[in-house]
């Protein structure tokens, strides 16, 4: 059995506890992939200690050349892209053709930013005086505190290192504990395409790793993924301790199917989006509003082909779904199964743990279907994570938009219609992030901002060409060439 270390101070180096935990797979839990750091708070010291030292030498580097690497990442990747897929399939579960494409996200990131190095644009504009010259230019912040979840194990952390190291921060980056390995391979891969060893810091360990990234007085900036409860508490302490940062956070995302939808297409669409990963996605698709002309029919078409899901190991051929994460995701999921009964909803397919032959060895819940949830009910409001869809039964689309927005989160959702009026008319009504016509409410491109608006975030957006604007601080410059003194706002008026 191999044990990891953490990679901090430029050295693969056990942790300051001697604690490791193991990691297993979600699929067959007898096999151990590896042992891993459980560091505390004094390993967070030396990393930040260390990048502060990167940092002083990443900032000089020119933007270009960090794009350079970062290019270098992206070939690496392209070469390593299905050892990586099968070793993240192995640790979270989810089938291989989705951790592929996990991986591609990374790689069209590192592209992307290796191209950003040579814009990173600032404005020239016109100064109100004569002879003076007036423009806003990007400079690094600092040491970055970077805290991923699980489900995306290399694309997210992928969106935010690399626009942070192409903006010329150090970074501290801390992954969840069910996926070390993938941010293992991360970091030797950015390594190896020659990034200097202290600008990239790799602390293994639980929640209190990253609660020390966010305390720790010399990280400038956090970029956090995960759940709206741990960003809760991360944005009391950088309000507190006035830190850039910026929140990913949970999601209720709905698909609405009209009564003119091409059924056949809405539903190869909510077949992906509820039970795609295993329903463990900010983006997953966990309730379906359906207007009632179309609703028993579609529901049926739903349930039948539903059922029909095969579950397994993500790394075997014909798996559709595979495992939740660990025991205490599908507990979570069992609870809300408990929830929606009580709550008198209807349970159409599913509703138990998925048993038999190698599924008893791993984390596999069935594919479940509530019809009849009540608009406001817990079931319908809150982020179950997991396999679970609700369907919702509405009168018309402005009724459908309404049950939409009304829920604390706001990242995506999707509209199946063949209206182009209503197409449009959603994109300004609904209170999310990014909005799908004719999509499931997954599909997010590396080259556009992501990120949603209510409990989900909290104003900044990843991926694009926003997320440069996070990572890095506007600075304005001012030349006045006149040889005289003048005064802005008064000499002129
Ligand atoms: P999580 O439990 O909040 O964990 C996220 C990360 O935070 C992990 O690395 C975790 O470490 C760490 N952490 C835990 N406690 C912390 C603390 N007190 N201070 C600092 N860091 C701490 O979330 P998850 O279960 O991994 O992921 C699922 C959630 O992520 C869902 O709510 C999902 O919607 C959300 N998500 C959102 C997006 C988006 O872009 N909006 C994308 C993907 C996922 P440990 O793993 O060691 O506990």
């Amino acid at each position: 059995m191999t044990t990891y270390k953490s990679f901090i101070a430029g050295e693969w180096v056990e942790p300051s506890t001697g604690e490791y935990a193991e990691n297993r797979n979600p699929a067959d839990t007898r096999d151990l992939i590896g042992r891993f750091p459980r560091g505390d708070v004094r390993d967070v010291n030396r990393a930040v200690e260390s990048a502060k030292k990167g940092f002083a030498l990443w900032k000089a580097t020119p933007a270009p050349a960090r794009g350079d690497i970062l290019r270098r990442v992206g070939d690496i990747l392209v070469r390593r892209k299905d050892e990586v897929a099968d070793l993240m399939t192995r640790e979270m579960g989810k089938p291989i053709a989705e951790t592929k494409g996990d991986v591609q996200e990374g790689i069209d990131t590192a592209y992307y930013a290796a191209t950003e190095g040579r814009r990173l644009f600032g404005h020239t504009v016109p100064s109100e005086l004569r002879n003076k010259w007036a423009m806003s230019f990007r400079r690094p912040i600092g040491v970055a505190g970077i805290i991923t979840p699980f489900n995306f194990p290399l694309a997210i952390p992928t969106w935010k290192i690399f626009p942070a190291l192409l903006c010329g921060n150090s970074v501290v980056f801390k992954p969840a504990t069910d996926v070390p390995h993938t941010g293992h391979v991360l970091v030797e891969i950015l390594l190896e395409a020659g990034l200097p060893p202290e600008v990239i810091q790799l602390v293994h360990g639980p929640g209190r790793v990253g609660d020390a990234i966010v305390n720790h007085p010399d990280v400038a900036l956090v970029s956090f993924t995960g759940s709206t409860e741990t960003g809760s508490k991360i944005g009391e302490t950088c309000g507190r301790m006035h830190k850039r940062l910026s929140l990913e956070m949970g999601g209720k995302n709905a698909m609405i199917v009209l009564n003119d939808a091409d059924l056949d297409l809405a539903l190869e669409g909510i077949l992906w989006g509820a039970f795609g990963t295993t329903g463990q996605r900010c983006t997953a698709t966990s309730r379906l509003i359906v207007q009632d002309g179309v609703h028993d029919t579609f529901v049926k078409m739903l349930v039948d082909r539903a059922a029909k899901l095969t579950l397994g190991d993500g790394r075997k051929k014909g798996t559709d779904v595979g495992p939740l994460v660990n025991e205490a995701s599908r507990e979570n999921v069992e609870r809300y199964v408990a929830i929606g009964k009580d709550e008198g909803a209807t349970l159409a397919l599913g509703g138990q743990r998925a048993t038999g032959g190698n599924l008893d060895n791993g984390f596999f819940f069935q594919p479940t279907i509530f019809t009849n949830v009540k608009a406001g009910s817990r079931l319908e409001q809150e982020e179950i994570f997991g396999p679970v869809l609700s369907v919702i039964k509405v009168k018309d689309a402005a009724e459908a938009f309404t049950v939409n927005n009304d829920v604390a989160y706001g990242l995506s959702s999707s509209v199946y219609t063949r209206d182009v009026n209503v197409s449009f008319q959603a994109l300004q009504v609904l209170d999310n992030g990014i909005t799908y016509i004719n999509a499931p409410t997954i599909g997010a491109e590396a080259h556009l901002p992501f990120g949603g608006v209510k409990a989900t975030g909290n104003g900044h957006r990843e991926g694009g060409w926003e997320v440069y604007e996070f990572f890095s601080e506007t600075k304005v410059g001012y030349v006045d060439y006149s040889g005289a003194l003048q005064r802005a706002q008064i000499d002129n008026y």
